[in-house]
């Protein structure tokens, strides 16, 4: 077998410390080795949880015992993957499978159980790499549901208008992130500014009408749309969940009673404010998106602007944190200057004064954020 060699960093789940070794896959097995080639690991790929793939973003491979070894070259891993007949994704091939997703269900209530004992941000990551993609779907409908009852209106967009957007964002996930499930949701808000989009569990997209407005349906549109994908392929959306509603709420939704009262709306938006490290990494993912896609870095720097300049005129007492802007604005901008090396370019224009029925459109920024 061809095995590509691929450099790693190993995690041994109990200390921080990351350890450099070398990973290739022969015969449904995965082998970790150091750098000089002795052997650490050697398991059959079915053993292991894989990270979705997403452009070119590094890989995360799970062991058994927790162990976690990071492939830089998510794109190689993939490919090396594929060769040795993995095809979707274990996580996905096992989930195609019934009694393993009954089975990681199973699992998933016991590591629910496990998340009032041992603390809700470890657990949540560990029951969102293994929910099976029809739970997610089932978590998101339900999310959905629930905050089109209260807060998302229909959009009012045209068919057109949503028809052209659908489009484009079809052509660049398609060179981007084919293997990223998605779907598109237009709404809107009552509350002004509502420029924002933002991503539910299992791949839904909603996108608010002033988002698609205040971009022009343009590249700026796609930056957000990469970014969300983001947190789609890193299932953010579910994490964030589980630990905003908590997990009465969380298996609530999981089996299927919407109305539960225990899942709130502000409990539900709340699951829309991530942290700081995964808009990170929505961020970077959104800039790996544009360019797979054929694009600079550039309209994520300028939806960014977009998003400050509403925050900023929209002020942000009073608006849900979907709605209002993000404290580390400057320091997103500057990592996408540096990740696009858009130098010179990565400035905002000034602010435009706006009339105060424009700001009012405006205001949230938010994006997507989030
Ligand atoms: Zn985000």
């Amino acid at each position: 077998m061809s095995d590509a060699v691929l450099e790693g960093l190993l995690f041994d789940g109990r200390t921080a410390a990351a350890t450099a070794v070398r990973v290739t896959v022969a015969s449904r097995v995965l082998q970790v080795t150091t750098p000089a080639g002795e052997p650490l690991r050697e398991v059959l790929l079915h053993h292991l949880v894989v990270t979705d793939p997403f452009a070119n973003a590094p890989r995360q491979i799970t062991f058994a015992d927790g162990a976690v070894v990071e492939v830089a070259d998510g794109a190689a891993l993939t490919a090396a993957l594929a060769a040795a007949g993995e095809r979707a994704g274990l996580v996905d091939r096992l989930q195609q499978r019934w009694p393993a997703a009954v089975a990681s269900l199973l699992a998933s209530v016991a590591l629910l159980a496990g998340a009032y004992v041992y603390g809700l941000p470890a657990a949540a990551r560990a029951v969102a790499k293994v929910l099976p993609s029809s739970a997610e779907g089932r978590l998101g409908e339900g999310v959905l549901q629930l905050l089109d009852g209260r807060f998302l209106k229909p959009s009012a967009l045209s068919a057109g208008e949503r028809r052209d957007v659908e489009r484009r964002v079809a052509e660049a996930v398609r060179l981007a992130a084919p293997d990223v499930p998605y779907r598109l949701m237009f709404r809107s808000v009552e509350q002004r500014p509502g420029v924002n989009a933002f991503a539910l569990p299992g791949g839904t997209v909603v996108l608010l009408d002033e988002l698609v407005r205040r971009t022009d349906g343009d590249d700026r549109l796609l930056a957000v749309v990469g970014h969300e994908l983001g947190h789609v392929a890193r299932h953010h959306s579910t994490q964030s969940l589980l630990k905003a509603v908590g997990v009465g709420a969380f298996t609530t939704l999981l089996w299927g009673d919407i109305s539960g009262q225990a899942a709130s709306v502000p409990a539900l938006l709340a699951m829309l404010d991530y942290s700081r490290a995964a808009e990170r990494e929505a961020d970077e993912d959104a800039v790996r998106f544009l360019h797979a896609a054929g694009r600079t870095a550039q309209p994520m720097f300028d939806a960014l602007c977009l998003l400050a300049d509403v925050g900023r005129q929209a002020g942000v007492d009073g608006l849900p944190k979907i709605l209002s802007s993000h404290p580390n604005m400057d320091e997103r901008l500057a990592r996408v200057r540096d990740l696009g090396q858009l130098g010179e370019a990565g400035a905002c224009p000034e602010p435009d004064p706006e009339p105060e029925s424009e700001a009012d459109g405006a205001a949230c920024e938010t994006p997507e954020a989030e």
